[in-house]
């Protein structure tokens, strides 16, 4: 029996990984010039980590993750997400004395949840936190960068940002009580699930996507009207940047987010081109965190997006650059005896135009198995050596996109044609 892969992990094919490339590339350059630094940290951590940061009563920590015990017998969990062990990292390594920092990250997040499209197993996050900063212009500077992200994917038209605030967590306390009251005398007209987070984490109940849970909701106690004075001048000054920057925005009361250490800002980049899982990114402000897991008081704030629905949209959108096309531009034939004389002539091209893409035949064969090949490389050009040409220090050159005559050159002045 074959063995296979492991249900909600995928792989990633050549021809896929192009537009991760580009995306990555796309986000990695957009990020530098904003000044943030790429961090990396271990896919595991101990399961306490994620436990303390996340909150033992989220749906991540009581269902979603992988969690073992290592031969030293100690509980180990797969990262389900990046910021608790980027404020691991920082704490360990000092980063968050006295300073500020600007951080990113990208890779792989496990959760066990129900594979579809748009929900993986392991999925691919990239993830920016800032550290140090108090105020609500660097979190207006991370929305405007992912703004920019997607002006720069043009995917910007089929964006768009929720935002909330969530006050401090004695407000999120009160909230929650007058929500769980009002909840409690209606709970029979709550699903299992809402029932269910009534006892656990009643806030997510405003997340139900059960339309007679929302309609329920809407003479519910908002949470608008528990937020302290400073929380409420943190969201207008917020707005009041994003108005400033022209970027549009919608307020969503409801908004709350399924990991506990968010306080103030929290917002949300959604779709409706990918079904369900239209949120693309998400984050807010975290200024427990850092204390939380044990480092000395420093706020945070940050967000998370989704590499496998950013990429689902690129392509559902047709968004993806054609030059992000990774087809080579040269295909060197070797027929006859000179693999050797190919293999140098190669290299010497390589040498000559750094930037040329050029794959090289290997293992033989015919002239028109050989030009078969090259044909589906997808290359522009193919190089032609065969035993006459090694003789006489030439080349043939065939262009297969274009109608133009097959000719022959120097390999001398190979290097001088190319771009041509
Ligand atoms: P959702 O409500 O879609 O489950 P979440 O609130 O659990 O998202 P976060 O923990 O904030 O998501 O993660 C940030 C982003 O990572 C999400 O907005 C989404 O784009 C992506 N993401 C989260 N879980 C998955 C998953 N299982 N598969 C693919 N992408 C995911
Ligand atoms: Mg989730």
């Amino acid at each position: 029996m074959k063995i296979q892969s492991i249900r909600g992990m995928n792989d990633l094919l050549p021809e896929q990984s192009a537009t991760w490339q580009y995306l990555e590339r796309t986000v990695a350059e957009l990020l530098a010039s904003y000044s943030y630094g790429e961090i990396r940290f271990p896919i595991l951590e101990q399961t306490e980590l994620f436990k303390r940061a996340v909150g033992e009563v989220t749906d991540i920590v009581e269902k979603e993750m992988y969690s073992f015990d290592d031969r030293n017998g100690d509980s180990l969990s797969l990262r389900p997400e990046g910021t608790a062990g980027c404020v691991r990292a920082c704490t360990e390594n000092g980063l968050l004395h006295n300073q500020t920092q600007r951080l990113w990250y990208t890779g792989p997040m496990f959760r066990h949840e129900r594979p579809q499209k748009g929900r993986l197993r392991q999925f691919h996050q990239v993830g920016v936190e800032a550290f140090g900063l108090t105020g609500p212009d660097i979190d207006a500077e991370l929305l405007l960068i992912t703004a920019r992200l997607w002006k720069i994917l043009k995917i910007d038209h089929a964006v768009t940002l929720q935002i909330n605030s969530l006050g401090t967590s004695a407000d999120r306390a009160d909230y929650r009580a007058a929500l769980v009251e009002y909840l409690n005398a209606r709970r029979d007209q709550l699903d299992e699930d809402s029932q269910r987070r009534l006892e656990t984490n009643p806030m997510r109940i405003l997340d139900s996507k059960n339309p007679d849970t929302q309609a329920l909701l809407n003479s519910a106690p908002s949470l608008e009207d528990f937020i302290d004075q400073e929380s409420r001048d943190h969201f207008q000054q917020l707005c009041a940047m994003l108005d400033a920057a022209n970027i549009s925005y919608e307020v969503n009361p409801r908004l709350v987010r399924g990991l506990d250490y968010y306080g103030k800002t929290v917002f949300e980049w959604v779709t409706t081109n990918l079904g369900a899982q239209g949120t693309v990114c998400a984050g807010g402000r975290y200024d427990g965190l850092v204390e939380q897991l044990g480092g000395k008081p420093c706020p945070g704030v940050g967000f998370a997006m989704g590499v496998e629905r950013l990429v689902l949209l690129l392509d559902e959108l047709g968004a993806v650059p054609d030059s992000v096309d990774q087809a080579v531009d040269l295909y060197l034939l070797a027929v006859g005896n000179v693999e050797q004389q190919a293999l140098v002539l190669a290299e010497n091209l390589r040498s000559d135009c750094p930037n040329i893409r050029l794959e090289c035949h290997c293992g033989g064969g015919s002239f028109k198995s050989q030009i078969k090949r090259a044909d589906k490389s997808g290359a522009r050009i193919a190089l032609i050596l065969g035993e006459d040409e090694v003789a006489s220090g030439t080349v043939g050159v065939k262009y297969l996109r274009e109608d133009r005559p097959q000719k022959t050159v120097a390999q001398s002045e190979l290097s001088g044609l190319l771009g041509s």
